[in-house]
């Protein structure tokens, strides 16, 4: 049975065991866009039942980086639902419950193998070049041995029974019905020996039992779908459909890592990558659109769910994602790009310097040029650094012997109120000392800013101010 539910029910579960990083948010905003193209709910989940893996603050930094994204969940942690609670640390009782149906149905048997043992077969197998499977060692113990062990005190899990005579099959939203031959497949463990219920088993219980219509998550997933699979048979659940999400590569074809740049949400955003920028993007990789720059209301609207194409690998591009937050930047209400500037600013300057007013107007001429939010403190740093500069930065600016020329004209510059007044007076004077227009610029450019490059000449006067302007000129003479 696969597919038949009435109601989309899609869901994020999030371990928190680590930093939140770009695939995980590419699984949530799928299935977060499902839901919404279809009116149905979007679930979080949080997968808390590895308690050593787990760390400190791990799900409040899942909850922030969702908000932050505004991926936001109708079902979960802090808002509740009809199928809480919303923790699998919270949820052992049902988990049991099921254990003990599968019991009763004769699907799952105690394994007494210890780990080092298990981990010898293991080795001898991928020596004898076969794929590592368990082998059923405990299956074929009688009654008589199981009393035996439990007398003992022996310690053990409880494995799922694996038909490997049988095949399955389940839904793929981008490869369509997939069929594995079970003969490839372990009986699965279902706990661990500090009887706490296992990955493939919790998550499989929660997707049946809080009625999850899709589940879309990373590639990696799938060999444990077909396992989950037999659980889904067993306990007569109907199979959500999967979709299967390409792992993402570096440039280099490799899957990405904590090594790559931009790969965790903190370090994006720490860049200075808006949410809407992170969803765009993420939302369009390994699709085309013939819009690329899309809100999540359009991507909700426009991605195509039945186009999919099976791709087991695609690749995140760090400066198309720059580029589309340079649009993104560009298209923001101006206070609002101001406030989120400012914290980017105040890091590295005493703000108290600027006022709102100016900050603003400096913001509006730099806007353009943005491609992070970080992008602010270079570009505004004349104006909180003064520069001094030394004679052997303007070179490949001006031609040396027009330097003493220029600064001799700059020194006996009157001051103006306006830039265009400044301009009529000094150029006449530079063009008949044979200094070219580009070297002029360059070189005030320079002594006001410290580089050749920036913002126009024009709005730099006025972002200084007329008096500030001369006063720096004059000092770097
Ligand atoms: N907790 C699992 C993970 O973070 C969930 C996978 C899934 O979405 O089923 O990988």
């Amino acid at each position: 049975m696969y597919g038949v539910m009435n109601s989309v029910r899609t869901r994020f579960a999030p371990s928190p065991t680590g930093i939140m990083h770009i695939g995980n948010v590419r699984a949530a905003l799928l299935n977060y866009l499902f839901a919404k193209q279809n009116n149905g709910t979007f679930v979080l989940r949080i997968e808390d039942t590895d308690q050593q893996r787990n760390i400190e603050l791990g799900t409040q930094h899942i909850i922030r980086h969702l908000k932050w994204l505004g991926l936001i969940y109708t079902e979960g942690p802090e808002v509740g639902g009809d199928f809480g609670p919303y923790f699998q640390s919270e949820r052992s009782d049902t988990y049991q419950k099921h254990l003990e149906i599968l019991h009763e149905k004769d699907f799952v048997y105690r394994c007494f193998c210890t780990p080092e043992e298990l981990e010898i077969r293991r080795n001898r197998q991928i020596a004898m070049k076969r794929a590592p499977r368990y082998e059923g060692t405990c299956l074929k113990l009688t009654k008589e041995e199981v009393t035996q062990k439990l007398n003992d005190k022996t310690s053990y899990i409880w494995r799922m029974k694996v038909d490997s005579s049988k095949k399955v099959s389940f839904k793929d939203l981008a490869r369509g019905v997939l069929e594995f031959d079970l003969q490839h497949f372990s009986d699965f463990p279902l706990t661990r020996e500090d009887g706490t219920f296992t990955f493939i088993f919790a998550n499989c219980i929660d997707d049946c039992e809080m009625k999850m219509s899709h589940v879309f998550r990373g590639e990696e997933h799938l060999s444990n779908t077909v396992s989950q699979t037999v659980l889904y048979q067993a306990l007569e659940y109907a199979l959500p459909t999967f979709w299967h999400l390409p792992i993402l590569c570096n440039q280099e074809g490799k899957k990405l890592s904590k090594r790559d740049k931009g790969f965790s949400l903190d370090d994006v955003e720490n860049q200075g990558f808006l949410p809407e920028t992170i969803c765009n993007y993420l939302g369009i990789l390994g699709a085309s659109f013939e819009q690329e720059i899309m809100s999540l209301d359009l991507l909700a609207k426009n991605f195509k769910f039945d186009h999919l194409h099976g791709a087991s690998q695609i690749k995140y591009d760090i400066e198309k994602l720059k580029w589309m937050n340079h649009k993104w930047i560009a298209s923001y209400d101006l206070d609002k790009l101001v406030q989120l500037c400012k914290p980017f600013l105040a890091k590295q300057y005493d703000l108290s310097k600027i006022s709102d007013e100016q900050l603003t107007l400096f913001i509006k001429l730099i806007q353009n040029d943005l491609q992070t939010l970080l992008d602010s403190v270079d570009q505004l740093k004349f104006y909180f650094e003064k520069p001094s500069v030394r004679r052997d930065t303007l070179s490949g600016i001006i031609e040396p012997e027009k330097i003493d020329l220029l600064f001799n004209i700059l020194k006996n510059e009157p001051t103006t109120p306006a830039w265009d007044q400044f301009l009529s007076n000094i150029k006449p004077k530079t063009k008949a000392a044979g200094i070219t227009d580009k070297e002029m610029f360059g070189t005030v450019r320079t002594l006001l800013t410290g580089s050749p490059k920036g913002m126009q000449m024009n709005d730099l006067f006025t972002c200084l101010g007329a008096e500030e302007f001369f006063v720096r000129i004059k000092q770097q003479l």
